[in-house]
């Protein structure tokens, strides 16, 4: 079975999925067909020559920080819209502040690199992008970073999308604690922080679930491996708030605006116990790689129905126009690449 960050296969997801061809194996890890160009500390670099001296296994990741941003093609107007990019990049700023490393590039010019990048790549297709940021200079990651300038990397893959497929994923909850603030923060969006989640994947996977969803130490509901959580109790979405032990998800905001404003479900965001799971009338799962997706049971107990709520259909019908540049007032939030 593969793992990877920001996804989970098709073929390992709930029973209520409707059959459809499944992803590439390879879709979210190295792809079959590898992109012309990755965008190395400023520079356009072939596939092949983007290589990096062994010593700078291990200790780099160590403060290494990332993103994961998809871009959505448009068919009708031939155009690829790199989605939130600006609010992926402020993100990418702030985890390396954290981490006490500067920037050698503004929001701006890695805007321009990005969209240089994709489109030197001709994806004519939804697409993944990652920036990466770390240090460089192979110094022992245990040291002081003490505001040192971190490289910049950006990868870029053809992808697919879930969205409009009306599947439905099932979870467990996990015997692993969220990390936390004070430990390692996990608004912080640091490659270190996903040993968590894996600990997570592996053991809701082993036992038969397609995502983990993990309590934070209070006891109280987080999110899941590598997305955020909603249920829906009488009407209500609710999530767990910023304090939770979640990222600060881009989607999450994008959801509440959504449900808010634009569907009129009201959106509290308070702490969430674990039955109360059990007991949602709906449920569903948000993130840049796992975009929206109903949760049919949780532990085994059943989700509403089990299929795909009223509120999810509603909610996951209408992100995939915004995010496909058919929402006129959202333009805003999308970055043409063509
Ligand atoms: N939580 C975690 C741990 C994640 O890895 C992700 C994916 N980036 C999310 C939540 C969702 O965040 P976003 O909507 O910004 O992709």
């Amino acid at each position: 079975m593969h793992h990877n960050p920001e996804r989970t296969l098709a073929s390992h997801r709930g029973p209520n999925r409707v059959t459809h061809e499944p992803p590439k194996k390879d879709d979210f890890a190295q792809p079959a067909e590898p992109a012309k160009y990755i965008w190395m500390s400023g520079k356009m670099v072939d596939w092949d020559k983007a290589l990096i001296h062994a010593t700078m296994l291990g200790w780099s990741s160590i403060s290494m920080v990332f993103e994961g941003i998809r871009g959505y093609w448009n068919a009708d107007e031939e155009q690829l819209s790199v989605f939130h990019l600006d609010a992926h990049l402020t993100r990418l700023m702030r985890s390396m502040k954290v981490m006490r490393m500067t920037s050698p590039w503004s929001v701006d010019e890695l805007r321009s690199a990005i969209v240089r990048l994709v489109s030197s790549n001709e994806f004519t297709g939804d697409c993944y992008i990652q920036p990466i940021a770390y240090f460089g200079d192979g110094t022992p990651g245990y040291l002081p970073a003490s505001g040192r300038p971190g490289e910049i990397s950006i990868f870029s893959r053809k992808s697919s999308s879930v969205l409009g497929e009306g599947s439905t994923i099932t979870c467990g909850v996990s015997s692993w604690t969220r990390i936390s603030d004070n430990v390692m923060p996990p608004r912080v969006k640091a490659i270190a922080n996903y040993q968590n989640s894996r600990y997570v994947a592996d053991e809701v996977s082993l036992n038969g679930h397609d995502f983990g969803i993990i309590l934070n130490q209070q006891g109280k509901v987080s999110e899941v491996s590598y997305a955020c959580i909603f249920i829906v109790r009488d009407g209500v979405a609710i999530t767990p708030p910023l304090t939770a032990g979640i990222l600060e998800s881009i989607t999450r905001d994008v959801v509440i605006e959504l449900l808010r404003d634009e569907l009129g479900v009201p959106v509290v965001e308070r702490e969430v116990d674990r039955t109360e799971l059990y007991i949602a009338d709906e449920a569903f799962i948000c993130g840049t790689g796992a975009e929206i997706q109903a949760i049919s049971e949780i532990d085994r107990y059943q989700i509403g129905d089990g299929g795909i709520g009223t509120v999810v259909t509603r909610l996951e019908q209408h992100f995939h126009d915004v995010v496909r540049g058919r929402v006129g007032d959202r333009s805003d939030w999308l970055t043409g690449v063509y």
